[in-house]
């Protein structure tokens, strides 16, 4: 059973305090009567408010933005009586063909028009005029996409829009801008995200981590700001996004090598905290940027501090019905019990976290964010939105691209993909002494990816992740969904063998 013992007592008290491993009524409540009334008043500063006219609470995560109507909605509000778009789950619930093609016709267009509004509000003359002007006057061009299929495959699938500023000498810049969509953060966190990324840039400019140049940015309210949107322009990169799948195994080994030395370059660099940088042009460290929690979660002193106040947050926006409102109770009994579960995760990375400090680490792990020439080269990395600070046991871990897939899920820690050919090199490298935190890697990935899972949409990975997980770590091991959620209602909200038939 659950081995919670080792955990110092400042963190017991502070679980304590927060009220949070205690407060179950909530969930008893909702699980009594259902009733989606009970939820606790919001706390947190980086979610939506409601579109609906004098609704005072806040709009739902995931998929409280519509994108069809681009809305953003309370739970209640998500509700046919006041928004009648087709939901994902209703979609896949009706077969029929008429339906399906009338909700694609509504996403085409909503793909066409989101991209329209959004340059409207670009202003390319000022834009240009910027550019020209941060390069004595030299003319430039700034293109926008021009046929709607154009636009819609511009804007799908990525968060910014890239436009190249091609200057009439032939250098080529690259102004970087967010989307603005109803799955785009709000305002607040947009500008945070534009400044962490540029302080992190700058940052890199002092290091020998070959990234894109800032040459000038501006968030979207800012005084004086005329191009209309956040912007930042940087030096674009030659090169294309690496493949990992069809690179041969010589090649594989060659990034493998660069992404080595990239990590002993960051190793030289230690911060005083666990977040991301908030200021361009110096070290300091404020809250990270998640999907989930925006910049709720502040600065940390250790990864323990942050999983907890991380995990804490999600119940949090759980109980305040602004996420998992599909899967509430499965989404509160998994982050509860990972909650238990710091305790022998951060083991992982106490006494990294002291001694050595926190690493700058890429959000991105699928890879394509390195930029190779032909001969496998790394000519830059790029996005670094979303870039946070970590202990080395994280920050130089193998990326999750380099993982195999299958066994990954699957909790098999016979370490035999790219990661264990990574780690090889890691190791063998001159000065790359900072490999001892690494072994526990697949273990930890496994339990971030746990926290904050997107267990509504792709609820079957989430099954085979979360027994994996369980598995791996011997707590609660070898039981399925349906038998682990029985310990878990019993272990969490007390309930006992009598009420458990309302949830089977
Ligand atoms: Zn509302
Ligand atoms: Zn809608």
């Amino acid at each position: 059973m659950l081995a919670v013992s080792g955990s110092p007592q400042a963190w017991e008290a502070f679980l304590n305090d927060s009220g949070q491993t205690g407060n179950s009524s909530w969930f008893r409540q909702f699980l009594t009567t259902r009733s989606p009334q009970a939820a606790t008043p919001s706390t947190t500063i980086s979610s939506w408010n409601c579109d609906i006219r004098c609704c005072q609470n806040k709009a739902v995560w995931i998929p409280g933005g519509c994108i069809l109507c681009n809305k953003q909605l309370y739970a209640d509000h998500l509700q046919p009586l006041f928004h009648s778009c087709p939901t994902d789950e209703v979609r896949r619930l009706t077969n029929a063909n008429v339906f399906q093609k009338f909700c694609n016709s509504r996403i085409e267009q909503a793909q066409i028009l989101e991209p329209n509004a959004f340059v409207r509000k670009i202003n390319i003359t000022a834009l240009a005029l910027l550019a020209s002007g941060l390069r004595n006057g030299v003319p430039c061009d700034i293109r926008l996409p021009h046929t709607s299929d154009d636009k819609a495959r511009w804007m799908m699938g990525s968060n910014n829009l890239h436009l190249n500023v091609e200057f009439a000498d032939g250098v080529k810049w690259i102004a970087r801008i967010r989307r603005l969509n109803a799955n785009a953060p709000p305002p607040k966190v947009r500008d945070y995200m534009i400044t962490s990324e540029v302080a992190t840039l700058r940052f890199l400019e002092k290091t020998r981590v070959p990234a894109p140049k800032v040459f000038d940015f501006a968030l979207e309210k800012e005084l004086g700001n005329r191009v209309g949107v956040g912007y930042i322009l940087m030096e674009k990169l030659s090169g294309t996004p690496l493949n990992w799948n069809t690179a041969g195994q010589e090649h594989k080994r060659k990034v493998m090598n660069q992404v080595a030395d990239i990590y002993l370059e960051l190793s030289r660099y230690p911060f005083d905290a666990v977040g991301s940088l908030d200021t361009p042009g110096s070290g300091h460290i404020g809250p990270m940027v998640t999907k989930l929690t925006g910049v709720d979660v502040p600065r940390c002193a250790s990864w323990r501090e942050f999983s907890t106040r991380y995990i804490i947050h999600i119940l949090n926006l759980i109980q305040q019905r602004e996420i998992y409102i599909q899967r509430p109770v499965d989404a509160y009994l998994v982050h509860r019990y990972l909650l238990d579960l710091i305790p022998i995760a951060a083991r992982w990375t106490d006494g990294w976290d002291a001694t050595s400090g926190f690493y700058l680490k890429h959000a991105d792990e699928k890879m394509d964010h390195i930029l190779v020439d032909d001969e496998y080269t790394i000519t830059g990395i790029i996005d670094w939105e979303s870039a946070y600070t970590a202990p080395v046991a994280i920050a130089f871990n193998a990326p999750m691209g380099l993982l195999p897939v299958r066994e990954f899920y699957d909790r098999e820690d016979t370490v035999a993909g790219d990661d264990h050919v990574f780690l090889d090199i890691l190791k063998s490298g001159e000065g790359r002494n900072f490999t001892g935190g690494l072994l526990p890697g697949r273990q930890l990935h496994r339990f971030m990816f746990c926290c904050g899972f997107d267990l509504e949409r792709f609820w079957d990975d989430f099954e085979t992740l979360f027994k994996g997980f369980r598995d791996s770590m011997h707590v609660d091991e070898g039981l399925g969904w349906a038998e682990w959620k029985k310990v878990a209602l019993k272990r969490y909200l007390w309930y006992d063998e009598d009420h458990l038939f309302q949830f089977e």
